[in-house]
Parts: structure tokens; C-alpha cells; sequence
């Protein structure tokens, strides 16, 4: 415990009294100076309340020094004189931070230039308000000799696992009522878990049953369990084909923290991958892990944060947020499908969830194992200069073999007039769900169609808050936006030139192809995957089941069937549109497709079966069209990577955007002007734009871009952190500064 805190320079006043650091949940620059009341001791991480102006407010005792690096650091804040610090007003005893939480939030506020407390801010809360007691799921068990079963039971059962779940979510899942399900349970045919990782529920098992691995698997598995046991950060890429088994391989990694008695953090790029991923870790492991995302029930959220600061809920799959829950003893970090653009957040504050995990990792001295079957070129260039180890699985497990790809030429092998399947993917399909095999058509676009059009004047349906078309959802008999959620009904007449019935839907979405699968395929049982029709992650995982257990014949999906799911009876996806992430001027737009692509290819033949993916495409002889034919993506990234290298590109160069919005053209324009007049001018650092953003308007506000670009060894945040100085933001704009973005 510390009384006294060195200032970083001497002050002008005799300073002899204890002075602290304390960070508030505010969108302050760093934390503010109070002074320790003689009668208190406080060390970095508690809880204390402190005046601040007329009000107080909770904060938590910082440290002194930033944990960021120096070459991005904020610069030190001003020293209070002593005579005008304010004194620490009470001691809170909620448990304190832990410093490698602490050092993380430092490091992620100065390279993300994002105010600090603000991260602090949701994190405080839940540190203060106090664990719930557990609510109760069901789960399987051991039934009773003499229970009854009726259908409504049965379809209970179907759905309990390992998992527990909650009366109503399996009331739901199942398609009974809760009376049904606190009817089994009442007879013995449920048991009750508690939900949480706390108290009873029991710790997984490394033990419990360990696979059985190929001699590939066992020999990536023993460099990543030695590489726990080392103790120190490594980057590691396990890269392997779909269906390699990275999952049962990277596990052996979260076993072995678990037998150094310490904690794992397992993210997945989207929450809706969790479900499969449960069962499997729960056969492994023999309990579930803790889940963390934004769809946790309030108690369930609490419950966990104080399991993971307890050291009790020893593995965490999460969504990038549980980032920034408060482990207690990290003992290794995965990221799966870490090429996922899902893992950058772009909303509130910008960070991409991939590379503040491996941060995560390093600060406190564990591995961080990066896993996918088509790295990002980020990855790939991490690996090339040796900062990252690399593993490679090439075989599918159990002799599966690598589906085979072919492209149709649309040009060549049209659809028939208002269709969108030609004629060689109808055939495929037909064929393949004759051998009571399954297929699945992937289009990464909801809706009905994304365009409406009067076929009388031209008119496009706009959204009116964004630069975005209106697409029809004809189920629900409406027009939306997908940027902002605008909704409006679909009107009778053009609401331009007033003729009436000109109005035609132009391009597929889902809902289209389903119409026109419905009608191809009278007989079949389609199941739809899309983000909309999903809501929750149970509702993902009924889905899935469904699929598994061989209870649909057609899956039609957007780009949550790309996910990591294994469905052993799939053996045919046709790829609707390949092009269709292509167009957008994007200079990453094709390493996205391709990854996209190869991972929608991977849900085909994983079992016994072979795979067959049939891409439709107007442009066949694109790169990204060769490479996904051919499969060698190796030489692919090897193009992207000779075409970014010259020009500074990421990965072989650091960029910033600049996003400028306001609601007024003209505030927008002005201030991203002024932006553009006060840019840095060094050699080597060049400034682009400002031009608009690749969503002029979103959500009614004017966006314009400007993009910094810089050689690796140049650190941005100064320059941009001078920058944003260099100019005043009215009170009507802002600046949102996105470090590594995305799209470029
Ligand atoms: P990937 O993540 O590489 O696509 P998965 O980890 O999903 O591959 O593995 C594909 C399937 O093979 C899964 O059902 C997995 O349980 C199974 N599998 C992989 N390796 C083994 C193994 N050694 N023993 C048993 N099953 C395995
Ligand atoms: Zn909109």
C-alpha cells in the first residue's frame, strides 16, 4: 500500500502531502489529482468516491504512470498545486482492479486516443454493484426409470444439454410452454445448475475427456500447451484448413491454464458462434464455460464479471468486450476466426478486438493463439517478420477432404429471366438433396431485395437519413434501412412521379432466393440463417441443431452460415453472389471476399461425404475468383501483399481515419476543411482527403473522411492528438479518430 505518490515533476508549492491518482468514469484526458485524507491508505485499483466540482463521484485509485509505451502515451498531465487538491472523500469496499486490467485500460485509451474513464466507466459499475446469487438453468441428467414422456417432453429433452439453460429459453427452444418444462423437472427428468460461473458450479475439468488427436493435431497441440507452460507472451497463428480441428487443438492450450490453475479467455468474432462452441467445450471440459456478450441478462452479467474477478469462472467466451473484464490470473488468450472484420468495433469508441487481445496477452506475459483457415494479411505479416510463431494444420480431421470448388460463369450460364440460381446450381441442389444429403445457399444480404426502383420515372427509395438504399423485407411488408432503421411502409404509388404499381423490387436478397428455392423445391424443409430471423444466440443454436440432427434439407443463410459451424450432412453451398462484396473501392474488399468465401466453401463435406461449392459470378476471372477456385490462397495474399507494400498500406504501414460528422452539410465540410488545412506536414506521413466517408450520411449526420497514412515505425497517436489540437470542433461536430481501420 502506498500513502504517497511521487509527482511526475516537482510542483512550485511545498508538496509533501500524499497526493494520488484517481480516474473517473468521464471523458476526461487521464485521471485527476486528489489528496489522501491523513487517516487513509490506498493503493492503485480501489474504489473511492471524490469530490468533483459540486458532486461527487466514484472513481478508481490509478497509477501513477501510464502503461503505455512512451512512443504513444499521453503526455503527463499538469501538476496540481497541493493547495488546490481536494481530498478523497471515502474509501469504497468493493474490490479493487486488478493491475493487468489496469494496465490494459491505459494501453488501450492512449493507442485508441479514447478518454480513459470512459472505459472505465461501465467496468466501475459493475465492480461496485454486488454479485448476484446465481440463477438457476436445467440442464440433462440421469432419468428417472418411471418418468413419463409425452411428445411435448420429448421435444424438452431434444433440446436440454450440458448447457443449462433457463425455463423459458427451453420452453421456447423446444416450442412448449414453461408449464411443460417445470413439469419435467418436477419429475426428475431436469436438473438445476446454477447459471453463472459462481459458487457451486463446478470447474471445468481438464481431465475430463481429452480427444484423441491425429499426430499433426497432437504435435500444434504440444507447442501450444508448451507455450502456456512458458509462461511468457508468444504470438502464435494456428492456421488450418476447415474442419482441421483447430477448435479440439487450441483447447489443449485453455486445458493446460486450467491445470496451472489459471484463467482463459477464448473470443469468438460473434456471440452466435457461441452455442456449438459450448456443447463442444462442454464435452471436453465437462461444464460449460462462462459466456460474456451484450445480450447477457443484467444478474448473469454481474455474476460473471465478479466470477472472473474472483478467479472462479475460469473460462471466458466472449465477444471482444470480454476484453476488458477484470481476470484475476490470465494464463493464455485465443482469438478464433481472428481474420473476422467482426472483432473491430467501430461504434462508441474504435478498437479492433484482435489486436487489443493480443495487447491483452502481452501485458500479462501469456500467449495469445490467433486461429483461422484464411489468416489476415495483418497476421500473415506478423508471422513473416517472426514476431509470430506458425502453426499448420492440413488435413480435415477424420480423412474428410477438402470440398471442391467451381465457378459458374453467369454470363456463360444465365438464371431465367427474374430468377437468381442457374440452372447448373438448381441441378446441384436437386441432385444432392436427392441422396438425402444437405445444401445451403449463401447470399450476405437480408431482405427481399436491396434496391426498389419505379420503373416509370427512375426513382430509387432512399433512406432518408443515409446515403443507403431502402430494401424491402416482404415478409414484414416494409422498407428499412440497414444502416439506421429507418422503416416505412412500401408504398402503392412512386412517391416521385405518382404512377401507381411501377414500383419493382431489383437484385435478390434471402428472402427472394427462399422464394424462389420455395418454389423450385416444393417438398423441401428450408431453414433461413439470417441475423434478422435469429435473434438470440439460443434461437442460432436451435437452428444449428436442426441442421445437425438432418431436420432440413436447404439452408439459406447470410454471412452467419460462414461461421465456424461443423454440419456433418452438408455436402453442397452455392455461393449466390461471389462478386458481391467486390465492388466499393475498398482496398481490402477482396481479402475480405475471399475470406468470406473460403469459410462459407468450409461448411461443405466435413464429414464423410465430399463437399461441392459452386460460385455464382459475372466476374470469373477476378483474383478473388481464381484464388477461391484454386484454393491456394497463399499466392493470393501474396498479390494483396505486393499490392499494399509500395504504397504503405496496412499491414506494412500504420493508417488513422478522421471521420468528421455533423448534422449540417456545411458544419461538416467546414470543419473537415479546416482539418485538412492544419494537417501534419512531415516527410514520409501523407494526408488524404477529405472526401466523404464511405457512408456520406448515416444515421442523418454528414460524415467526411480524411485518412493519415505513415510507415510503421511512426507512431500516429502524437500526430493525430496535435492535430485534433490544431483545430476547434464546434459544439455541432465531432471527430471520431477510428486508429487501423478497416475499410480504406
Ligand atoms: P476447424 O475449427 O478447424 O474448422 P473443428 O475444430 O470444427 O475444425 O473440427 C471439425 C470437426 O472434427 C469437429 O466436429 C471436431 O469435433 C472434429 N474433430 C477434430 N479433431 C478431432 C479429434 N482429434 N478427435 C475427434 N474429433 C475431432
Ligand atoms: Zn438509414
Amino acid at each position: 500500500p502506498k500513502r504517497t505518490a511521487t509527482p511526475a515533476q516537482p510542483s512550485l508549492s511545498v508538496d509533501d502531502i500524499a497526493r494520488v491518482k484517481v480516474l473517473l468514469p468521464l471523458p476526461f484526458p487521464g485521471p485527476l489529482d486528489y489528496r489522501v485524507p491523513d487517516d487513509m491508505v490506498l493503493s492503485p485499483g480501489e474504489i473511492v468516491v471524490v469530490p468533483l466540482g459540486r458532486r461527487e463521484e466514484l472513481g478508481c485509485v490509478w497509477d501513477d504512470e501510464s502503461a503505455a509505451p512512451p512512443d504513444f502515451a499521453p503526455p503527463p498531465a499538469r501538476v496540481v498545486e497541493a493547495s488546490k487538491l481536494r481530498a478523497v472523500c471515502t474509501r469504497s469496499d468493493a474490490p479493487p482492479f486488478p493491475p493487468g486490467w489496469r494496465r490494459f485500460i491505459d494501453w488501450v485509451a492512449a493507442y485508441t486516443l479514447a478518454p480513459p474513464g470512459l472505459l472505465l466507466a461501465t467496468a466501475l459499475r459493475m465492480q461496485v454493484s454486488p454479485a448476484p446469487r446465481p440463477a438457476l438453468g436445467w440442464v440433462r441428467c440421469e432419468m428417472p426409470p418411471d418418468l413419463r414422456l409425452t411428445d411435448s417432453r420429448r421435444a424438452v429433452l431434444a433440446q436440454a444439454s450440458a448447457v443449462p439453460l433457463t425455463t423459458t429459453d427451453l420452453a421456447r427452444m423446444a416450442g412448449v410452454s414453461s408449464g411443460v418444462v417445470r413439469g419435467l423437472a418436477d419429475a426428475g427428468g431436469l436438473r438445476s445448475v446454477p447459471m453463472a460461473p459462481v459458487g457451486s458450479s463446478p470447474s471445468p475439468d481438464p481431465e475430463f475427456a481429452p480427444p484423441d488427436l491425429s499426430t499433426e493435431q497432437t504435435e500444434a497441440a504440444q507447442v501450444l500447451v508448451d507455450a502456456v507452460k512458458a509462461d511468457r507472451f508468444q504470438g502464435i497463428l494456428l492456421e488450418g484448413v476447415t474442419g482441421s480441428g483447430k477448435t479440439e487443438v487450441y483447447l489443449e492450450a485453455v486445458a493446460e491454464a486450467l491445470r496451472a490453475g489459471r484463467q482463459a479467455l477464448v473470443l469468438l468474432p460473434e456471440i452466435a458462434l457461441s452455442a456449438q462452441w459450448v456443447d463442444r467445450f462442454a464435452r471436453r471440459f465437462g461444464t460449460a464455460p462462462a459466456l460474456w456478450h451484450s445480450d447477457l441478462s443484467p444478474g448473469l452479467r454481474r455474476a460473471t464479471w465478479h466470477g472472473v474477478l474472483s478467479g472462479e469462472a475460469r473460462v471466458v467466451v466472449g465477444a471482444r468486450s470480454a476484453l476488458f473484464l477484470p481476470f484475476r490470473d490470465l494464463g493464455v488468450v485465443v482469438i478464433d476466426e481472428e481474420h473476422e472484420t467482426a472483432f473491430k468495433q467501430e461504434d462508441g469508441f474504435f478498437y479492433h478486438g484482435r489486436d487489443m487481445g493480443v495487447v491483452r496477452a502481452s501485458l500479462s506475459g501469456v500467449p495469445a493463439i490467433l486461429v483461422s483457415a484464411t489468416p489476415s494479411l495483418e497476421t500473415l505479416a506478423n508471422v513473416e517478420s517472426g514476431r509470430y510463431r506458425h502453426l499448420i494444420l492440413t488435413s480435415r480431421h477424420g480423412g474428410a477432404t477438402l470440398p471442391s470448388v467451381t465457378l459458374i460463369d453467369m454470363r456463360i450460364d444465365p438464371p431465367e429471366r427474374g430468377t437468381f440460381l442457374s440452372p447448373v446450381l438448381v441441378t446441384a441442389m436437386e441432385e444432392t438433396m436427392a441422396r438425402g444429403e444437405q445444401a445451403m445457399l449463401f447470399l450476405n444480404r437480408r431482405g427481399y431485395a436491396p434496391l426498389t426502383l419505379c420503373r416509370s420515372c427512375g426513382h430509387r427509395m432512399q433512406c432518408p437519413n443515409c446515403t443507403a438504399w431502402l430494401v424491402e423485407h416482404r415478409a414484414r411488408g416494409i422498407l428499412t434501412c440497414h444502416h439506421c432503421g429507418h422503416v416505412e411502409p412500401i408504398p402503392e404509388t412512386c412517391p416521385s412521379c405518382g404512377a401507381a404499381g411501377s414500383l419493382t423490387p431489383i437484385g435478390p436478397g434471402i428472402e427472394r432466393v427462399l422464394e424462389e428455392a420455395r418454389a423450385r423445391f416444393p417438398d423441401a424443409r428450408i431453414l433461413v440463417m439470417a441475423s434478422d430471423t435469429l435473434g438470440s444466440p439460443d434461437a442460432t443454436a436451435h437452428a444449428v441443431h436442426q441442421i445437425s440432427n438432418r431436420e432440413v434439407d436447404l439452408v439459406i443463410g447470410t454471412q452467419i452460415v460462414a461461421k465456424g459451424w461443423h454440419f456433418p450432412h452438408l455436402t453442397l453451398v452455392g455461393v449466390v453472389d461471389a462478386d458481391l462484396g467486390l465492388g466499393g473501392g475498398d482496398l481490402r474488399a477482396a481479402e475480405r471476399t475471399v475470406q468470406l468465401l473460403h469459410q462459407v466453401a468450409g461448411r461443405a463435406g466435413r464429414a464423410s461425404a465430399p463437399g461441392h461449392v459452386l460460385l455464382q459470378s459475372y466476374a470469373c476471372d477476378h483474383p478473388v475468383m481464381l484464388a477461391l477456385a484454386s484454393q491456394d490462397f497463399r499466392a493470393f495474399m501474396d498479390q494483396e501483399a505486393a499490392q499494399r507494400r509500395p504504397g504503405h498500406w496496412p499491414p506494412y504501414g500504420r493508417l488513422a481515419a478522421l471521420i468528421v460528422s455533423a448534422t449540417s452539410a456545411d458544419v461538416a465540410d467546414t470543419l473537415a476543411n479546416a482539418l485538412g488545412d492544419a494537417a501534419p506536414d512531415q516527410p514520409g506521413i501523407a494526408v488524404l482527403g477529405p472526401a466523404p466517408a464511405p457512408l456520406a450520411m448515416l444515421r442523418g449526420r454528414h460524415r467526411r473522411r480524411l485518412l493519415l497514412r505513415a510507415p510503421r515505425n511512426v507512431a500516429l497517436q502524437p500526430i493525430l492528438r496535435a492535430w485534433r489540437a490544431r483545430v476547434t470542433i464546434p459544439a455541432q461536430a465531432r471527430v471520431d479518430i477510428d486508429i487501423d481501420p478497416v475499410s480504406f
